[in-house]
């Protein structure tokens, strides 16, 4: 089996049509699909939906369900929702009105109301540029506010899935900014899977920062994913597809990395609503579907 719950394309900040994405899962084998647009916000940004496109989106996603269905592989509609207090939450109204699939929930933004916006995978120059302005030199503040917010997102419900759960080293592959092995840092990142797990959240491992050659590891990295295998807590994927290149290569990625924290298998949304779990072995089979 091959899924994936976390897709961009052009409707979005994606580089291909919802119909190419699909062509490329299609032909790797993929057996479940999910489209998750950046939701849309209040304010303009170069990465959301915007809000008088969305009908076009959905009624796209559908149409493409509709072919693939009969095919072998299910297509789902989502969005992947921000926290960022003061813009929009996870559990806005606005969203559930939509008839979505599922939804993923993100924490990208540092900033809270009153501040001026920035997130946590900005180019590394611009993010250089937001944490000087907003964190001076104190910049445990970046992974102080991302656990914070993590945390209150969990807290707060109303998503499907938690997206790349330690973005927030995005910009900090080599460590310039914060010690993702100091005491703090880890134990910022225990409250959160230990919420996660309270609520039953299912968390994506997201192997987009590999796909983009941003970083070496998946998010959530190998020593958080050791903690939430204790936990029991379970694992879908995202692709975190941006292009249709981003697609099928890297779910080996996730699952190595599934494995060596002790997981023996995954899970994926069937339906709306309804979750099913599938072995390690049974997702190595592969069944490339074109030349
Ligand atoms: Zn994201
Ligand atoms: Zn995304």
């Amino acid at each position: 089996m091959r899924f994936s719950y976390h897709t961009h394309t052009t409707f979005c900040d994606g580089k291909a049509e919802p119909a190419a994405m699909a062509h490329a899962a299609y032909c790797h084998g993929y057996t479940h699909l999910g489209f998750s647009a950046h939701a849309p916000v209040p304010m303009r940004t170069r990465w959301n939906l915007v809000w008088e496109q969305t009908a076009a989106y959905l009624a796209t996603i559908r149409q493409l369900a509709a072919e693939y269905e009969p095919k072998g592989m299910r297509i789902l509609a989502g969005l992947e929702t921000d926290y960022a207090p003061g813009i929009t939450m996870p559990d806005n109204p606005a969203y559930t009105t939509l008839g979505l699939d599922y939804t993923i929930a993100s924490v990208h933004y540092l900033t809270t109301a009153g501040e001026e916006p920035f997130t946590v995978d900005e180019p590394q120059e611009q993010f250089t540029k937001n944490v000087r302005r907003w964190a001076g030199t104190d910049h445990d503040r970046i992974s102080r506010r991302y656990w914070e917010f993590m945390c209150a997102m969990i807290a707060r419900g109303g998503f499907d899935i938690i997206a790349h759960f330690d973005i927030v080293k995005k910009n900090n592959a080599d460590g310039r900014w914060f010690d993702t092995s100091s005491p703090a840092y880890l134990a910022a990142a225990q409250e959160a899977i230990d919420l996660a797990a309270q609520h039953g959240c299912v968390v994506e491992i997201n192997t987009g920062g590999i796909a983009r050659g941003k970083h070496h590891e998946v998010y959530p990295g190998p020593q958080l994913l050791r903690a939430m295998q204790e936990k029991d807590i379970p694992l879908t994927i995202g692709d975190d597809a941006h292009a249709p290149s981003h697609i099928g290569l890297h779910q080996h990625a996730a699952r190595e990395a599934a494995r060596a924290a002790g997981y023996r298998s995954f899970w994926y949304l069937e339906k709306p609503g309804v979750w099913k779990e599938v072995s390690l072995e049974e997702m190595e089979r592969r069944h490339r579907r074109c030349e």
